[in-house]
């Protein structure tokens, strides 16, 4: 999970094992093998389009990952209504954290697409992260002070593209 590698919490050991992992995608992709039953995991909802389960090397208690079964291995290649179920079922998964006994005063919902935004698994799916004022978990973000025009710009760009 590199996009939380320089993110743990500082008493955390380093993630092993699950960094920079070779592309893996269909047959040997782990979550295909979880959302199958063909390997371990601790669920937490099951459905005809998606599973939820904990993440094995949670960064805070209660982080959970919601995978849809069809195989994807980001946004390009998602079904939308597979997508829009993940985010569906996300939101009930945060609802029922909200409600544990679990420590959570908040929540984020993290998606990594691509290498470069650090996601280590090739199977698209969405991390469920359960939060408290004093977790640990940190996400360090260098804000830029564009201006308007240089905003408009780049909006102007990515309208261009716009199917
Ligand atoms: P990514 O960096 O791709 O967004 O996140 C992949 C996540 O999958 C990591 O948080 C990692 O701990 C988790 N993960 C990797 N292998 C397994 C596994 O075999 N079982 C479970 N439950 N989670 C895994
Ligand atoms: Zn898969």
């Amino acid at each position: 999970m590199t996009w939380l590698s320089g993110l743990l919490p500082d008493p955390m050991e380093p993630r092993s094992g699950v960094r920079n992992v070779p592309e893996v995608t269909g047959p040997g992709c782990i979550f295909c093998a979880i959302a199958d039953g063909e390997a371990e995991a601790s669920a937490v909802h099951t459905d005809e389009r998606v599973v939820a389960f904990m993440d094995i090397r949670p960064v805070v208690r209660g982080h959970l990952l919601v995978v849809p079964r069809r195989h994807a291995i980001g946004l390009a290649d998602l079904d939308p209504d597979d997508g829009a179920h993940m985010f569906r079922v996300a939101q009930r998964m945060a609802a029922a954290i909200r409600r544990s006994d679990l420590h959570c005063e908040g929540i984020n919902l993290f998606l990594a697409d691509g290498q470069a935004a650090g996601q280590t698994i090739f199977h698209v799916h969405l991390h469920v992260l359960p939060r408290h004022p004093g977790d640990g978990f940190r996400v360090q973000l260098d804000p830029r002070f564009p201006s308007r025009s240089e905003l408009d710009a780049t909006a102007r760009r990515v309208r261009e593209t716009l199917a």
